[in-house]
């Protein structure tokens, strides 16, 4: 179970989940014990939706997102706490998340973010063996109205279509 990230709020629209499990039943996801040590491994940052790779840590998008244009900082080194990175890699997690939020102003102008690293299954990680930091743009309004209706929230835009806007300001 550790491999798989967590499903989060039921998304009304979200056809990307139906080619994540097919991929994973056909033996596409063999192997890996860790997603986000496989992520990288991977080779293949379109498929993996790698936005950009650092020295130290990555940034990826987040397949079961919370809002459109949900991005995660990932450091390489696998690791569930916050205390174990060094010095030189907390920067970098920092700085790439920066960038980061560049990237959504630019491609999606948010109106505000969430930051935060889940540590530990009891803090809500969906992942807990391998630190990642969330970070969430938002709008005014976005949740206000249908978590009242069972956790459920809708994605407007389809992953891909994020990972290509994002990507482009990533590179700029
Ligand atoms: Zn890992």
């Amino acid at each position: 179970m550790s491999r798989r990230p967590s499903p989060g709020p039921e998304l009304v629209w979200a056809p990307w989940r139906i080619q994540y499990v097919k991929d994973e039943s056909a033996g596409g996801f063999e192997g890996p014990e860790c997603v986000f040590c496989d992520l990288p491994a991977q080779q293949d940052d379109a498929r993996s939706y790698i936005l950009h790779r650092g020295a130290r840590a990555y940034v990826v998008m987040n397949l079961y997102p919370y809002n459109n244009g949900h991005v995660m900082t990932v450091p390489y080194e696998h690791t569930d706490t916050l205390r174990a990175l060094d010095g030189e890699t907390l920067a970098e997690v920092m700085q790439l998340t920066q960038r980061a939020q560049a990237a959504l102003e630019e491609a999606l102008r948010p109106q505000g973010f969430n930051l935060g690293i889940n540590q530990g299954a009891a803090a809500g990680a969906g992942i807990a063996d391998h630190l990642h930091l969330h970070l969430v743009p938002r709008w005014v309004g976005d949740t206000n109205f249908m978590p009242a209706l069972g956790d459920t929230r809708v994605i407007p835009q389809h992953v891909d279509e994020t990972y290509a806007l994002l990507r482009g300001a990533f590179v700029r």
